[in-house]
């Protein structure tokens, strides 16, 4: 049975890449309405064009009410209060919401944890499959190497990212703090400047670069006296956060009310 989606943010440059990826996708998966807010330059375009395809004759509105009866998953690449926003009508309505944004607070996140016991939600701070192994990976060789090495996680992306870590850098913190059962609030590093004294062994450090177009790269090194461990991600293309977020959007539709993640759509729990 079809799955009819929308996509709030749709001009961004998620939103674009969501529309070329649900094209490229089997029928089954269908745009169903494209949103954007109501000063965007962009509304009244056809989602199709936009994305740089042909006219596919969806046509970019202002407000999600005007359209959230006639889809049945909602995916949102946007900013978090819009998110937030987005989330609690999807809840209202009993419709399912995939969510890509990062970089919310503690209280948005409570939310969204409230949320979830109306509708399905999927949040993931990285929607593509690649990572989604290294989650795995990361899991696995930090319980081996354990307490042994030391840890470092480095990220970088493109000049126009707003949060820092992102998303995905504090996930694989969190994999690893998990797996060797530390806090992470307690012992992360983020970024070093003067007379730091030398380093604990417990602490996981994090190192952000900000630079030109880069799409997303993330290594965890795991450095011991003699050797190190690193786990590294590349990604090159927007289309492997789109690929995995409109495959999610499939999965969700046949999901009871719950908070789930990347991991639940590709079974890797
Ligand atoms: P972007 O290009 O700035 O796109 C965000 C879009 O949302 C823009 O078109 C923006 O419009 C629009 N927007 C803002 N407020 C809105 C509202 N109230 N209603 C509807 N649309 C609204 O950013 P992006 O690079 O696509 O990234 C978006 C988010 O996704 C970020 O949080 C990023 O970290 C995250 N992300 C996650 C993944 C993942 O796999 N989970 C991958 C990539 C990116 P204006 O530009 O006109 O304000």
């Amino acid at each position: 049975m079809t799955t009819k989606i929308g996509i709030t943010g749709a001009a961004g440059r998620m939103g674009r890449t969501l529309i070329e990826a649900i094209a490229a996708s089997s029928d089954d998966l269908q745009l169903a309405a494209a949103i954007e807010h109501p000063e965007s330059s962009l509304l009244g375009a056809d989602a199709g064009e936009l994305a740089g395809l042909g006219k596919n004759g969806v046509v970019v509105v202002a407000s999600l009410d005007a359209v959230i009866s006639n889809i049945d998953v909602l995916i949102d690449f946007t900013v978090p209060a819009a998110t937030i926003a987005n989330v609690q009508a999807c809840a209202e309505q009993g419709i399912g919401i995939v969510i890509g944004t990062t970089g919310f607070t503690a209280e948005q996140q409570a939310i969204i944890d409230t949320a979830a016991m109306k509708t399905a939600i999927c949040k993931a701070s990285n929607f593509s499959t690649g990572v989604n192994v290294c989650f795995k990976l990361l899991d696995m060789a930090a319980r081996v190497l354990g307490d042994d090495v030391d840890i470092e996680v480095y990220e970088a992306h493109h000049r126009h990212k707003v949060d820092a870590p992102s998303g995905t850098a504090l996930s694989m913190g969190q994999v690893v703090a998990d797996a060797l059962d530390r806090d992470l609030d307690k012992v992360a590093v983020y970024g070093r400047e003067g007379q730091t004294g030398a380093r604990e062994r417990e602490t996981i450090g994090f190192a952000t670069v900000r630079a030109g177009d880069i799409v997303g790269d993330h290594t965890v090194t795991f450095a011991a006296e003699g050797e190190r461990v690193e786990i590294t991600h590349k990604a090159s293309s927007r289309m492997s956060f789109g690929r995995g977020a409109v495959r999610a959007a499939g999965w969700l539709k046949a999901q009871n009310a719950g908070l789930y993640d990347m991991q639940d759509v590709l079974g890797l729990k």
